[in-house]
């Protein structure tokens, strides 16, 4: 059986134009099943990647959001948006920014980075990199995942849509962690390995305007005008691949997911809805990679700059325990005040997020509260 991916036009970011492209793309795959979705819990994850607004093509746009909120809603789902920004920025931050929270509060509807909730360990059946890891609890007890990705090309994966969205539902510690490994294919397999824990339902892609060049943030904003979408994020990362001017297999994750059986990358088995799939051809700069080269110092340094840890104040501290039954890792011991040890600590900041006494602190390095105050920015 042809797994369906459609592709529609939609020429900007207008309501009424994402409103009608966004049903016009889930319908034309199947739509999703009003049944099954009355009551539940869907999770959707778009692309919060840094405190930057609409305008940067960064983030996944605030009203493909929205739009997908109402469509959910109006089939008697209860949607939540969570994320997870990268590792140099505020999630809380971005989601002001990206102009999402103000789009989930028109609607009526909870928007918060997955520190929130906290993270729980999961195994990785077959997993090449990671044989557990610490994922998001918003995903581990959604009903439904939608992934909503941005078009972008990616600096380290070469591209980043449906299938690398999920790399924001682990800690930043596992994250660096792949970072510090350095190569495109560990990278490429790690992600497939926190997609496999993952397995979202569907997606719907934000490629109205894109990215290409040195993306995630710092490419070429590309306007291609479209939104697509599927019930399979490796037969949609396939087909945008594909659109784009990638070869087959250029982006190992890609192949990788397929290989685990988590979706199906091989073209000649999808079904290209909305139009052939050579009339959307656009061909894009590819990024200039990055990673495999650099020094294993240099990313060292680079975290150690962004490192933001956990501290707790305890001359303020009222050993409450509050941190110690969030921490996921047992990180925080608790006599007459809490504290940390920094081996355990996995940076998923739930502890800062809990705390009713605001006793801790995400203290930030040195240097990077020097370069702050040379730049005039608040740390
Ligand atoms: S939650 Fe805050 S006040 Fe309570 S024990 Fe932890 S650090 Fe102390
Ligand atoms: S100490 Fe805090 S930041 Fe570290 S793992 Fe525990 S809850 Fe997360």
């Amino acid at each position: 059986m042809s797994i369906p991916v459609s592709i529609v036009k939609c020429k900007d970011y207008s309501s009424n134009e994402v409103d009608a492209a966004v049903k016009q793309a889930i319908e034309l795959v199947g739509g999703l099943n009003a049944n099954f979705l009355k009551g539940s819990r869907v999770l959707l994850k778009p692309n919060i990647l840094s405190v930057s607004g609409s305008e940067t093509g960064i983030n996944t746009h605030p009203a493909v959001v929205q739009s997908v909120i109402k469509y959910i809603k109006d089939a008697g789902g209860e949607p939540l948006v969570a994320d997870a920004s990268g590792f140099v920025s505020s999630t809380n931050d971005a989601l002001k920014i990206s102009g999402i929270l103000d789009v989930c509060q028109k609607e009526g509807i909870d928007a918060h980075p997955f520190t929130k909730d906290g993270f729980e360990e999961v195994q990785v059946q077959d997993g090449e990199i990671f044989k557990t890891l610490y994922v998001a609890k918003d995903v581990v007890n959604a009903d439904f995942i939608i992934s909503l990705p941005k078009l972008k090309t990616h600096v380290q994966a070469k591209y980043t849509g449906a299938i690398k969205n999920f790399f924001g539902v682990i800690p930043q510690k596992q994250r660096k962690h792949l970072h510090r490994m350095g190569t495109f294919k560990s990278l490429s397999a790690g992600i497939v390995d926190i997609y496999s824990v993952v397995k979202p339902d569907f997606v719907l892609m934000d490629a109205i305007v894109s990215m290409d060049g040195n993306g995630p943030s710092k490419g070429d904003l590309r306007q291609t005008g479209l939104i697509l979408a599927s019930p399979d994020c490796v037969a949609l990362d396939s087909v945008v691949c594909r659109m784009i001017g990638f070869k087959d297999g250029e982006v190992l994750y890609i192949d990788g997911a397929d290989k685990r059986n988590l979706g199906q990358s091989n073209l000649s088995k999808i079904d290209v809805v909305g139009g052939k799939l050579s009339e959307f051809n656009v061909r894009f700069k590819k990024p200039r990679i990055q990673g495999g080269n650099v020094p294993s110092f240099m990313i060292d340094f680079v975290f150690y700059l962004y490192k933001k840890e956990p501290v707790v104040d305890k001359s303020k501290c009222q050993a409450c325990g509050y941190c110690v039954k969030v921490c996921p890792t047992s990180a925080i011991i608790l006599d007459d005040v809490a504290h940390i040890i920094s081996d355990d600590c996995i940076e998923c900041y739930c502890c800062y997020e809990v705390c009713p006494h605001e006793v801790i602190d995400l203290k930030r390095s040195f240097i990077y509260k020097l370069m702050s105050k040379i730049k005039g920015r608040k740390v």
